[in-house]
């Protein structure tokens, strides 16, 4: 039998549920279909668990410098067992105040289950088959494994086979040095593995500014993490109990040895077994699907949301989604993807807060730019506070006065990142930005300063 909505969701990521109650909210029916754990990624298995175990992570390495703060400490130790539990509690309160959320709103109906398109307004879930006018992608992606020599001869870890770990490693070998693989990286050296970072481009997160990424490294290396860039050969063989990654054909030692793997090397979106051939929504080569710029796709009721549409990566890219969608088809607005400034942070420690261009990105798009730095050796409240690796860096068009970007990386740097965010959706200018009164003492206080002190 069919049953019909006005509506349905797929996917009860970031941005499913806030459009399934959205839309029920104006009396029509909708289906919420999830075919794992309500909340999708962020909640389960990426930001909520990874930003829980940066908390416990940060908290060790405090306890370690307490003699620096003059403060007597005994042995620090790490429980793991109890930190995995402090991080699951998190996780299954977020994610059973979501569920019972959804569960209660009026015309909203939460169904469990894989589901397929069967035609551009049906879908199979399990022996039921659903039909809509209108219907919304938020399937997400997933951890890619590529198919590097010798993977099948051994067990990889994912980010989230990596988070149901019940002992610690003794030496983790991570593939992959870009936010996701950096993040564990630094949080399972403070918990006390041995810890590597294989990188197959010449430098860490090489998508950030030389001098960011450079910071990032030697932050990572004073705490005894090994850093294995330009490998291009990488590949996997079982040795004893551990596992060899050969590393590099070339230069250096070939190989490195751990007692487990964890694949950061990239996502791909949950496209594959959703049957989108049958509802004609067309995909990219890679699986994300094509989307104009209110996010629908190439069937005009079908609007797809999230990671899936390869817009955004992020928690908050998903929501905003969310929010044009609904702005554009229930309150008559015109809003774009393209007019969002692209903003996110990477939770190493200290933090990277990141808003708009970099300056090689700001320089590859033909702007003359004026930047300015400031060490955090320079901002009061980082030296009070013992922190003072890192800096703020800020990017201006010389001919416009116009912020083009801004990187704080430093203590709260993914906190004092939002005013520069604020301020470049606000269209303020560099010149406004050096006027404003901040807070004392704050990393916030110093931006306008470095708006001040830009190149010549
Ligand atoms: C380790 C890690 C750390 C991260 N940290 C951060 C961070 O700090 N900040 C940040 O902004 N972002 C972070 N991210 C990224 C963030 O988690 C994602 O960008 C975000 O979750 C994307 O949300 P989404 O709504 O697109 O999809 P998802 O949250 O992935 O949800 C998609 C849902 O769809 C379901 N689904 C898929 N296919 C089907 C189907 N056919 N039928 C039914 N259901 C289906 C899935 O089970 C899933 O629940 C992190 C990611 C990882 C992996």
């Amino acid at each position: 039998m069919t049953r019909r909505f006005d509506a349905i969701v797929i996917g009860a990521g970031q941005a499913g549920p806030p459009m399934a109650a959205r839309i029920a909210a104006t009396g029509k029916t909708v289906a919420l279909i999830e075919r794992k754990l309500i909340g999708g990624t962020c909640v389960n298995t990426g930001c909520t668990p990874t930003k829980a175990m940066v908390a416990s992570a940060y908290a060790a390495h405090l306890a370690r410098r307490a003699p620096d703060f003059g403060v007597t400490a005994g042995t620090v130790g790490v429980d793991f067992a109890a930190v995995m539990a402090r991080k699951n509690t998190i996780v299954a309160n977020s994610r059973s105040h979501l569920e019972a959320w959804l569960r209660g709103l009026s015309n909203c109906t939460v169904i469990q289950g894989q589901a397929r398109f069967l035609s551009p307004a049906t879908l199979r879930v399990g022996d039921d088959v659903l039909e809509a006018e209108r219907l919304f992608v938020n399937v997400g992606c997933r951890a890619e494994a590529p198919d590097f020599p010798g993977r099948d001869q051994v067990k990889t870890l994912n980010n989230t086979t990596l988070l149901e770990l019940d002992a610690l490693p003794q030496r983790l070998v991570i593939v992959g040095g870009s936010y996701i693989g950096l993040e564990f990286a630094q949080i399972f050296r403070r918990f006390g593995s041995a810890v590597t970072v294989v990188e197959k481009m010449p430098r860490l997160i090489a998508r950030e500014d030389h001098d960011v990424s450079q910071a990032i490294r030697e932050a990572l290396e004073a705490e005894g993490i090994k850093v294995r860039l330009d490998s291009e050969c990488i590949s996997f063989a079982p040795r004893g109990a551990e596992i060899a990654v050969g590393v590099n054909c070339a230069a250096g030692e070939p190989e490195e040895l751990g007692s487990h793997v964890l694949l950061a090397v990239g996502r791909r979106p949950n496209t594959d077994d959703l049957g989108l051939d049958a509802a004609g929504v067309k995909v990219d080569a890679r699986g994300y699907i094509l989307v104009d710029d209110g996010l629908k796709t190439s069937v005009p009721h079908i609007w797809a949301l999230g990671d899936c549409n390869g817009r955004g990566a992020f928690t908050h890219t998903s929501y905003n989604d969310y929010e044009i969608v609904a702005a554009n088809l229930l309150d008559g607005a015109q809003r774009k993807v393209s007019d969002r400034i692209p903003v996110y942070a990477l939770y190493v420690d200290p933090p990277l807060g990141r808003v708009g261009l970099t300056e090689a990105e700001a320089r590859a798009k033909g702007h003359s730019v004026r930047i300015g730095v400031r060490p955090m050796t320079r901002v009061g409240r980082a030296v009070e506070k013992g922190e003072t690796r890192g800096f703020i860096k800020v990017v201006v068009d010389r001919d416009t006065d116009a912020i083009l970007g801004a990187a704080i990386l430093g203590v709260g740097g993914d906190e004092a990142v939002h005013g520069v965010i604020e301020a470049m959706a606000a269209g303020v200018t560099a010149t406004a930005y050096t006027r404003v009164m901040a807070i004392h003492p704050t990393v916030s206080e110093l931006v306008p300063t470095v708006f001040g002190e830009l190149s010549p």
